[in-house]
């Protein structure tokens, strides 16, 4: 605290994001990040525009990564918005699109960056419990009793719990809703079935708002790009955001690193084979040792042992080094969240894991 800060200050209660540490032979499986390297095309595209240029500004309106995602995902440049990291594409849609006088829905377990940002922006928001296993259900979000949401977010695979909504349930929610922006977070898409995005019902619902980032499925947390996808009206508003906050989101490295990104298919599919393959395993080997592990379509999975606590556990891990996340949220603290990362990382993490659970006392059941 400090007599320095203003009012909204004083009021935040910020995120905190997963631990980085600053040591090496970690097995990191806390932030989702991508256990192999971005393409090669990216790192190359980066080494080359370290240079002179950049004395000069980058191009504020992103053009050229506009027209790289905008074939990438058949429809125009006018129906993207890109910015610094999807967190802040994010944070932009929040203010412009997604505050107003009725609450924003969004379920009760989920990122947990969205009350943040309702916190900063005073945005009025009531969270909608999910159904048995972390499911997610459209008519939780269909309006009823005269009720109807402000505007409505969730990610798709949620967040933490990995769980998909079909995509025609998202439409489902979309159509219902069409006097309110609805914006699907599809930060993990890439790991769940091909047809699972919503992006291809942008040309049917000028309320739908999908954001996506290249720090997971393209393995570059560390440039910070994400980026949106609707109807040119919503990509206006976000717009007008963008340009009352930073013209320069995206610096002339992520630019052109984004770019090569998007442009290697191989290495894209490649990669994201290999993380669903891995997940498959992980989530086989952590049944046998007795995890509850819910389905996954994400880039994690979500598991409960029903006889050991999910802290102790998560101390354990640490101290031989694999740090996972834990969070103390009432409803899920008995959950660990496990990135997925190589082969080898999860076979020394199950070997870990056998070895704590046959050395620890099972604690009381928490079934
Ligand atoms: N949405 C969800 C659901 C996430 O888990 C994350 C990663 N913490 C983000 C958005 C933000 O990712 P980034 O800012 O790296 O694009």
């Amino acid at each position: 605290m400090s007599r320095y800060w203003s009012a909204v200050t004083h009021g935040l209660t910020p995120y905190a994001p997963g631990e980085q540490p600053g040591l090496d032979n970690l097995i990191k499986l806390n932030t989702n990040e991508n256990p192999y390297g971005p393409s090669p095309m990216a790192i190359k595209a980066i080494c080359a525009a370290a240079a002179d240029s950049l004395r000069l500004y980058p191009d504020p309106d992103a053009k050229a990564l506009k027209a790289a995602l905008a074939a990438r995902h058949a429809t125009s440049q006018a129906h993207i918005f890109v910015g610094n990291g999807s967190d802040e594409v994010l944070a932009h849609a929040f203010l412009g699109l997604l505050k107003h006088d009725l609450p924003l829905w969004m379920p009760d377990i989920t990122y947990s960056f969205y009350p943040v940002y309702c916190g900063l922006y005073g945005i009025d928001f009531r969270r909608i419990p999910l159904a048995d296993g972390f499911a997610l259900r459209a008519e939780d979000y269909l309006p009823r009793d005269g009720e109807r949401a402000g505007g409505i977010v969730f990610p798709n695979p949620n967040a933490p719990t990995g769980r998909l909504l079909p995509r025609a349930e998202v439409e489902r929610i979309a159509a219902a809703n069409p006097d309110a922006v609805v914006l699907i977070d599809e930060a993990y898409i890439d790991f769940a079935d091909d047809d699972a995005s919503a992006i291809a019902l942008i040309d049917r619902h000028p309320n739908l708002l999908v954001v996506q980032t290249f720090s997971k499925s393209r393995a570059l947390a560390g440039l910070r790009v994400g980026f949106a996808i609707g109807h040119p009206e919503l990509i206006a508003g976000l717009d007008r955001i963008k340009n009352s906050f930073n013209s320069y989101p995206l610096g002339r490295l992520a630019l052109v690193g984004a770019i090569a990104a998007v442009q290697d298919e191989v290495w894209f599919q490649e990669s994201r084979r290999k993380i669903i393959v891995t997940r498959a395993m992980l989530t086989a080997r952590l049944r046998e040792l007795g995890f509850i592990v819910p389905p996954s379509s994400a880039n994690f999975v979500f598991a409960r042992h029903p006889a050991h606590d999910a802290g102790e556990i998560a101390a354990a891990l640490r101290q031989r080094a694999i740090i996972v996340r834990h969070f103390k949220t009432p409803g899920i603290e008995q959950y660990l969240r496990i990135t997925v990362g190589t082969d080898e990382q999860s076979a020394t993490l199950i070997a870990a894991l056998r070895e704590i659970l046959q050395t620890a006392r099972p604690g009381t059941e928490n079934e």
